[in-house]
Order: C-alpha cells, then sequence, then structure tokens
C-alpha cells in the first residue's frame, strides 16, 4: 500500500497511470452513443474515478506521514496532479451536457436519480455553465488554491518552536513523574520543552509555573507566524474570487450551500444560538477560575490563556478530588489500543487481526485485518506516536474506498508518547477519548467503502454530518463498563475504580462552558474570516475584536493564533460543524443508553448510518436510525446539566 521504501518514481509513475485511466474512462463515457440507457451512461460517468481510488488516499497520507522527504513532495505534485484532473472534470462541459441530457424519471432507482442530481449540483456549483474565460479562471484559482493550502499546511507542520528552561528540573514542578523522567537536563543542566503535543498539552496542565506556561504559551501561538498572515491572506482573497466567480456573495456562502445547515446566515445563526447558550456557564466558570487565581494573587482581575487548563486542572482536583493524571496508570497505550480494538469488535460483531505481513511504511506502524463473519473485510492502519516531520495532530486518513471488489483501507495518524521498555506509554483519559473518536471515523469509513456507485462509498455524506458518528464514539471512552474491559493498572493489573471513573466523568462535566465558548470563537472566527469581501481585512485584529466579543480572556499582544489554526485550510469557513454534528451525535448516542454494548442497535447503527455511505441525505439517515427527525434537545440537556 503506502511502503517505507516507496520510490518517488515509482509513486509518480503509479498515479500517472491511474489518471491515464481515469483520462480513458472519461473518453468512454464521451464516445457512448446518443442512445445509451441513463444506467449505461450514470455507470460510465461514475467509472471516471475509481482508478484514481489507488493513489487519492495513498497521495493524502504519504504527503502527512512518510519518513521521506522526497516522497512528501512528490506525493504533493500528485496531489496537485489529482486536484488539476478533479477540477478539469468538474467544469467539462461535454460531460456536464451529456448527463444534463438524462431524464431523471427513467432512472433505474433512486441511487441513480441521486447520483444525478448531486452531479448536476456539483457541476454548476463549479462553474460549468460559465464562459470559456470565466471557467479557465476558475480553474486557475482551484489549482492555485491548492497549492496555498499546502504550503499554510507545511509552515504549520514543519514549526516546531521550543523554551529553554535555564534552572533544569527543578522548572518542572506539578508535571507528572514520567514526563519529567522523559525530558531530562541535558549536559548544559537545561530541559527542553517542545510545542509538540505531547509535550505542550500537559505542560500547560501542570507546570505550576506560570511565567513558563505563558513562554511556552506564546510558542505555541506564534508558529507559522508571520509567514502564515500572508498565506492566509492569499487563501481567503482568491477563496473569495472564486465564490464571486460562481455567483456568490462570499466563500461561506458557497461552502455552506452543500450542507446540512445550507447558508453562512444559518451557520452564523447557529454559532450565535449555542454560544448563548454556553455564556453563562463560560462566565460562571471563568469566576471560579479568577478565585482561585486570587488565591495566590489577591490584585489579580483577569484570567489568561496560559493559565486556564491549570487553573480548571486545580479546579477539578479541589471540588472533585480528581487530577486527571490518577487515571494514566489505567491507561497504558498498549491497553487502550486492545480496548478500543475489542470494544469495536463486540459492538459490531467483527475481529481485527494483526496483519505482520503487510508493508508498512515505518516500523512504528501497525497493521490490522477487519475480520467479518469469517471474511476479510477492511484493513486498517496504526500510526499513532510522533515523530520528526510528522502530521501533529489527530485524524483518520482514507485509503482506499470498496468499490470494484476492493478492500476499503484507512490509517489512524495519532501522537500519543510512545511506549518505551521502561515506559508503558500512559495516556491522558483526553487521548483515549480522542483514540475513541477517530476509530468513530476509522468505522464509518471502513464499513461505508463498499457501494455500487464511487460516489456513495466511504464518508461521502454531507460535512456537517461526518463528526456525528466519531463524537458519539468518544462516548464509549465514559462509560464505566466499557473501560472496565481494559482499562487495567499498568504496575498491578487492577480494573480502573468504577468511583474513579464517576469522579472523572463529574469532573468532566466542569469546563463545559469554556469548552463550548472555545469552540464557537474558532467557529466564529472562521465563518467570519470567509463571510466578507476581504479587500482591508486584518486577520489579527479581526481575531482580537471576535476574542472580545465571544470568551473573557484578553488577547495576548504579538501572537497570531490564525496562522497555525489549521482548519482555515481544511475546514475554511465550517468550523461550526464540529458543534453541528455534536448536536446530532446527542441524540443519536440517546439509542444505546443505557447499555452501550447493545448488539442491535449497534447493528442497525451500522446498517442505517455508517454502511449507507452517501446514498441519502444525512437528514434521512438520522431518521432511518431513529425513527423520527433528530432533536437539538439532548444536546441542550447536556449542555445546562
Ligand atoms: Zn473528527
Amino acid at each position: 500500500m503506502l511502503t517505507a521504501d516507496l520510490a518517488p518514481a515509482t509513486f509518480e509513475a503509479e498515479s500517472r497511470t491511474a489518471l491515464d485511466e481515469a483520462r480513458a474512462a472519461l473518453a468512454r463515457l464521451l464516445a457512448l452513443p446518443g442512445d445509451a440507457s441513463f444506467e449505461v451512461v450514470i455507470g460510465a460517468f461514475d467509472a471516471i474515478g475509481r482508478p484514481l481510488d489507488r493513489v487519492r488516499g495513498r497521495a493524502g497520507l504519504a504527503s502527512q506521514v512518510h519518513p521521506d522527504g522526497q516522497l512528501r513532495e512528490t506525493a504533493n505534485r500528485v496531489i496537485q496532479e489529482l486536484a488539476a484532473f478533479g477540477t478539469e472534470l468538474s467544469i467539462h462541459r461535454g460531460v456536464y451536457e451529456r448527463l444534463a441530457k438524462l431524464d431523471p424519471a427513467r432512472a433505474p432507482s433512486a441511487l441513480e436519480a441521486r447520483l444525478l442530481a448531486n452531479a448536476l449540483r456539483d457541476f454548476r456549483r463549479s462553474g460549468v455553465d460559465r464562459d470559456e474565460p470565466t471557467r479557465q479562471r476558475i480553474r486557475e484559482l482551484s489549482d492555485e488554491l491548492v497549492r496555498i493550502g499546502q504550503e499554510f499546511d507545511v509552515n504549520i507542520a514543519s514549526d516546531t518552536r521550543s523554551i529553554t528552561l535555564t534552572e533544569g528540573a527543578s522548572a518542572l514542578a506539578g508535571l507528572p513523574a514520567d514526563y519529567v523522567a522523559a525530558h531530562p537536563p541535558n549536559d548544559r543542566g537545561e530541559v527542553v520543552i517542545t510545542t509538540d503535543p505531547p509535550d505542550y498539552l500537559p505542560f500547560m496542565s501542570y507546570a505550576e509555573r506560570g511565567d513558563l506556561r505563558r513562554a511556552l504559551w506564546r510558542e505555541y501561538n506564534q508558529r507559522a507566524a508571520p509567514k502564515n498572515l500572508a498565506v492566509l491572506q492569499r487563501l481567503i482573497e482568491k477563496r473569495h474570487e472564486l465564490a464571486q466567480l460562481l455567483g456568490y456573495r462570499s466563500w461561506a456562502d458557497y461552502v455552506t450551500e452543500d450542507k446540512m445547515v445550507k447558508s453562512a446566515a444559518n451557520a452564523k445563526a447557529f454559532i450565535d444560538r449555542v454560544a448563548d447558550a454556553a455564556r453563562a456557564r463560560l462566565h460562571a466558570e471563568t469566576d471560579d477560575m479568577l478565585a482561585l487565581k486570587r488565591e495566590s494573587d489577591p490584585a489579580a482581575t483577569l484570567v489568561h490563556d496560559w493559565e486556564r487548563a491549570y487553573l480548571v486542572e486545580r479546579i477539578k482536583a479541589r471540588r472533585f478530588h480528581f487530577d486527571s493524571t490518577s487515571v494514566r496508570p489505567y491507561f497504558a497505550y498498549r491497553n487502550v489500543r486492545d480496548g478500543v480494538l475489542a470494544t469495536t469488535a463486540a459492538l459490531y460483531g467483527i475481529e481485527f487481526r494483526r496483519n505482520t505481513s503487510e508493508p508498512v511504511w515505518h516500523v512504528a506502524v501497525e497493521c490490522f485485518d477487519v475480520i467479518d463473519r469469517g471474511q476479510l473485510a477492511a484493513r486498517l492502519y496504526l500510526d499513532m506516536h510522533p515523530r520528526p516531520n510528522k502530521y501533529k495532530h489527530a485524524a483518520m486518513f482514507d485509503l482506499t474506498l470498496g468499490v470494484d471488489r476492493g478492500l476499503p483501507q484507512a490509517a489512524l495518524v495519532c501522537n500519543f508518547a510512545a511506549p518505551t521498555e521502561s515506559d508503558s506509554g500512559l495516556m491522558l483519559h483526553r487521548d483515549v477519548e480522542t483514540f475513541f473518536h477517530e476509530f468513530g471515523h476509522l468505522m464509518h469509513h471502513l464499513f461505508s467503502g463498499r457501494q455500487r456507485y464511487m460516489a456513495f462509498a466511504g464518508i461521502a455524506t454531507e460535512w456537517d454530518f461526518v463528526e456525528a458518528p466519531s463524537q458519539m464514539y468518544e462516548e464509549w471512552a465514559w462509560d464505566t463498563g466499557v473501560l472496565q474491559r481494559f482499562a487495567r493498572h499498568h504496575q498491578t493489573g487492577e480494573p480502573i475504580p468504577a468511583e474513579l471513573v464517576q469522579r472523572m466523568r463529574e469532573a468532566d462535566e466542569y469546563g463545559k462552558g469554556l469548552h463550548v465558548g472555545g469552540q464557537m470563537f474558532y467557529a466564529a472566527l472562521a465563518l467570519d474570516y470567509y463571510d466578507r469581501d476581504p479587500k482591508g481585512l486584518d486577520t489579527t485584529a479581526r481575531m482580537i475584536e471576535l476574542k472580545r466579543k465571544l470568551l473573557p480572556f484578553p488577547h495576548e499582544e504579538g501572537t497570531y493564533f490564525q496562522a497555525s489554526f489549521g482548519h482555515l485550510h481544511g475546514y475554511s469557513a465550517i468550523y461550526y460543524t464540529y458543534m453541528w454534528s455534536l448536536v446530532i451525535a446527542k441524540d443519536l448516542f440517546s439509542r444505546f443508553q443505557p447499555n452501550l454494548m447493545e448488539r442491535g442497535v449497534a447493528q442497525h447503527y451500522r446498517e442505517t448510518i455508517l454502511a449507507a455511505g452517501g446514498t441519502k441525505d444525512a437528514n434521512e439517515l438520522t431518521r432511518d436510525f431513529l425513527g423520527r427527525d433528530y432533536s437539538t434537545e439532548p444536546f441542550e440537556r447536556w449542555l445546562n446539566r
């Protein structure tokens, strides 16, 4: 699939071949006789993308994780070529006219009718009906946007910063012992802490020295700046130009049109509504933090960003007698990995079988086969620990769909501290939650890959529904029964005590206002940048303004959060989608209560939602599962409980 020794030239040649095959399929569609049936034409149209399934996912993954820098560059070039072909196809007048001539009434089934309707909508959204000079400009802008987006991502991925603690280990007061052990002083007695998540996140939660947290927070929020400030400006301007060429008021209007939310105005209303619903809680929690801070600093009037995680942690310890490090001994990496696999296997009645013969791209990567009713049904890869030049966050990367009797394949890419001989790689519970989250995406992809039509295979639903299965699966990480299946003390083997899980859950409830408020700030910022004429836009000034409106924490001069806010490329205006999906996830989850391991419910969920891929609108999928329209009530109850 993706191997460590894959030569850039080989990869490039394979990608060319796949592109040639796609072009040949395009030619076959155009050469069909005028009286070809609806089914034949739609089938030929759907066949164009099929050869690309071999290379598209692989290029996306390789560009983010492959150890060979040259291959990563090749992969980025392949992505550009694939995107260029995608653009070419999306504004191909001949293909559009061929499809536009089909009579929807003659579709053999609702599936083919849906494929046609979606294709015609996408053609219109691509500007196929515009004049040739306009279409030429659309092509140029689309190609340019791929390059600008890659530049934005690369600037973030390549800018790991650090602070040097000259007082040595004493500067690590408050941090867990294994963290201190993993950061020994160098021969000058200095300790280096980087902005990579395994270094950064614990430091912000536990380091007692506020001045050092501030220094690290500043480094973190200066990543990719100033370079990406200019790149972001170009990204926003070019997207705006493209949206206007296509007849939309703003990029935000364009990008929301084919989502469940339908328009930028609806997205804004949703963000405002959720921010309002969370406001009282957000301010109460901020007051708590300020009160705690005043115990050591009586004159304090404000809480700063670099104090939030630390103070929340202290409040939880005091109020709920819960310290998030206290559960770490139960979450050794290998136990968690085996637990997530076993839980998922039990839930869906499948088996994960370790595959050691399939080559991988790095020695740390593990491959598993998914066995369903005795048959090899899918394959997954786990690339779970940080290394230089690797993607810095947690994400599922799809590799192949399952059309044409192929195997649905995907990789999870995370950055959890790796277990070593002396250290079992103890994880925080939030990392365990992330593991379940990403596994929710993974199972969605693996179960939905096998479709008759490529267009519906994989996670091909509306984008604002995509996070619902993953956010719902996070709930499994909070259930005592589920946790006790695998969370065993790494030294004593004792399962995690129910009473400890209960306190962890209570502590988790705390900080919901901060979390939802923070998410709505990100969502508002992303929507705002893309819902305007960018002429004269100062992204920093606008960020400060929105932060003032939505969050009670002052801006820290000289920091540029937006420069490393990677979603501004990948998600553009639609960061709101996470919360939108969460609203739906809370309702889907209500069906799994009280017994999360109920096989019948899981089977029904797998069939109606996961395996359905893009064959229906997300509203319909949720209705198929719930037997009614989804409701916002479970979310509101959760937020205000
Ligand atoms: Zn996700």
